[in-house]
Order: C-alpha cells, then sequence, then structure tokens
C-alpha cells in the first residue's frame, strides 16, 4: 500500500498549498511521479480519490506523470529510456550502467478556486 502512503502525503502537500492560496478547492493537480517511487497508476488513482475525499482535492482531477527509468552508459556516456529488465546499452552493449531517475512526488501545477463571493 505504497500507493496510499504517497497518495496521503500528495493531498497533505496540495491541501496546505492551496489554503495558503486562500482556495475553497482544487479543481485540478498536476504531479510528477519519480520512477523510483514505482507507483502504479491505476492504484495510485483510486488511492488518491480514497484520501482526497474529505479534502478540498475531493473534486480535483488527477493528472499524473510517471516519470521513465533512464539508464546511462559508464562506457560510451549515452543516456537512454529503458524498459524493465533492461540492463546493456543500446549503444556499445556494455553492461556497466547506471539507473536514473528521481524520487518521490512533485505537484507540478493546480487549479485554484476561491471563493470569491465573501
Ligand atoms: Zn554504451
Amino acid at each position: 500500500m505504497h500507493e496510499f502512503s504517497l497518495a496521503a502525503c500528495l493531498v497533505e502537500t496540495a491541501g496546505e498549498l492551496a489554503r495558503a492560496h486562500g482556495a475553497v478547492r482544487v479543481t485540478e493537480l498536476a504531479c510528477r511521479a519519480g520512477a523510483f517511487t514505482q507507483i502504479e497508476p491505476l492504484t495510485f488513482r483510486s488511492a488518491f480519490t480514497v484520501v482526497a475525499a474529505e479534502s478540498l482535492l475531493a473534486e480535483a482531477r488527477l493528472v499524473l506523470d510517471v516519470e521513465a527509468f533512464r539508464l546511462r552508459c559508464r562506457s560510451c556516456g549515452v543516456v537512454k529510456e529503458c524498459g524493465p529488465g533492461q540492463t546493456a546499452c543500446p549503444l556499445c552493449g556494455s553492461q556497466d550502467m547506471v539507473l536514473l531517475g528521481d524520487h518521490g512526488l512533485t505537484i507540478t501545477s493546480m487549479t485554484l478556486e476561491t471563493d470569491d463571493e465573501g
């Protein structure tokens, strides 16, 4: 239930930001998940719906961008996105590869609704 703790963290951070900007509601939340979070998007979406239910984000549309892993070759220096299980350099065939990617979730944008009536 890794996705649940990440979603809870995201909702808390986004909720604090929204309140700091005087928002009454968040209509859209865009975030980027680092490759090392290894989240499963569908699970994350349902986790988000559950944890956001009682918050300013209850009706927010979630835009999720999941980063792909990249491999950097120590022999020729090339950096390539890689699929699961890929361990050799596509250019030189070397297996001396470093796995690159970000950790954690980053909020990239938020659409807020403020209460202008009062
Ligand atoms: Zn290489």
